[in-house]
């Protein structure tokens, strides 16, 4: 008996120690990764150019306060298609936070799938801080599928689509880096074709001529004579028109990356996620307001994301039927599957003390 509770106490002792050694791991890597990206918050913050101003001090400025500041918040809302004023000019905004720019404030939370409080808190602040996708969010109209009552997808007014089951794509010889070669930009894009032509009936070819190719892709910098004038470094990172337009535009003045090292930049940007995100305009996908797909209108610097979420085939299945020869396997899913190995050991290790405490009470119970 005695003996039995000596093995039971060093039983007691070995997975205590265990906890407090899992414990104090879990808590020094969730310390390390809240410090990194308070470190890139703090890093996306401080570029300032015409679309993007550090509005980090407008952070729990109260609906009918006159702060210096809140103009350009105007303009940047404005400048992706939230009603802000009944002054058709711009540059006539004032620093008075109105009932305007609370609705607008909540419609952009509702967009970007943050809380809709119609308040200026620090994520919100912070989101519309963060390099972002030059299309406009609210011209789109939400999928109307009353059956997807979970779906972020949405589409251009009109639901545009190509009604062609071969597209062609060029990318310019003129409008390009100089630090990238023609054939590592061409790699980046068939790859990012090539994750859409595996979900729906579409095949891409490239081509040499832009133009006569379908779609038309190229680096631009500042006003390029589109109605759509790049911002320089960050900001507005990208556009791309709704079908059948065709036109992809990068902005050159990012330092785009394609080969996964952002050499601890805080202002390279991923070239494969913005041309996977990019294509889906050019299909006729809108924004999603789910911060995994594709389709979410802002990327942070010095990230990647470039596989499918459901949301986003979803969205483009429901535009042009599925690939017979669709690869479920090749789909990343999204955060509310179970599929995904990377959502399943997110979820696993946000409840990592709770799993140590359930192996405990198995032990002695
Ligand atoms: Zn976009
Ligand atoms: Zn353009």
């Amino acid at each position: 008996m005695s003996r039995n509770k000596t093995h039971k106490n060093r039983a007691l002792c070995f997975v205590l120690i265990l906890f407090c050694f899992f414990s104090s791991f879990y808590a020094r890597n969730l310390l390390e990764e809240e410090e990194e990206s308070t470190e890139k918050a703090t890093q996306t913050i401080h570029v300032s150019n015409a679309t993007w101003h550090d509005f980090s001090r407008l952070v729990d400025v109260q609906i009918g306060s006159h702060v210096r500041g809140v103009s350009d918040l105007k303009r940047y809302l404005h400048r992706f298609g939230y009603v802000i004023d009944d002054v058709g000019d711009s540059r006539n905004f004032s620093d008075v936070f109105d009932g305007r720019l609370e609705s607008a404030i909540s419609l952009y939370q509702e967009n970007l799938g943050l809380p809709i409080t119609g308040r200026l808190d620090t994520s919100t602040v912070t989101l519309m801080s963060s390099p972002r996708c030059g299309v406009s969010d609210t011209h789109m109209i939400i999928n109307d599928d009353g059956i997807h009552t979970t779906a972020h997808y949405t589409y251009f007014n009109g639901k545009p689509k190509w009604n062609r089951d071969k597209l062609t794509y060029a990318i310019s010889k003129t409008h390009k880096l100089d630090y990238l070669t023609s054939d590592e930009v061409k790699v980046v894009f068939r790859r990012a074709f090539s994750k859409w032509a595996s979900v729906i009936p579409v095949n891409f070819e490239e081509v040499d001529d832009s133009t006569t190719a379908d779609l038309k892709i190229g680096f631009y910098a500042g006003d390029h004579g589109d109605g759509q004038p790049f911002d320089g470094v960050l900001g507005t990172l990208a556009h791309a028109f709704a079908p059948a337009n065709g036109r992809l535009h990068l902005d050159a003045a990012e330092t785009w990356v394609v080969d996964d090292d952002f050499k601890g930049s805080t202002v390279a940007v991923d070239l494969e996620s913005v041309a996977t995100h990019e294509i889906g305009h050019l299909l006729g996908l809108g924004h999603s307001s789910q911060e995994s797909a594709v389709m979410y209108p802002s990327l942070r610097p010095g990230t990647k994301k470039v596989d499918l979420t459901v949301d986003d085939v979803a969205g483009v299945l429901k535009l042009y039927g599925p690939n017979p020869k669709l690869q479920l396997d090749s789909l990343t899913e999204s955060e509310d599957s179970l599929k995904n190995g990377a959502v399943s050991w997110r979820f696993l290790s946000g409840n990592f003390t709770g799993y140590v405490l359930l192996v405990v009470m198995i032990l002695f119970l």
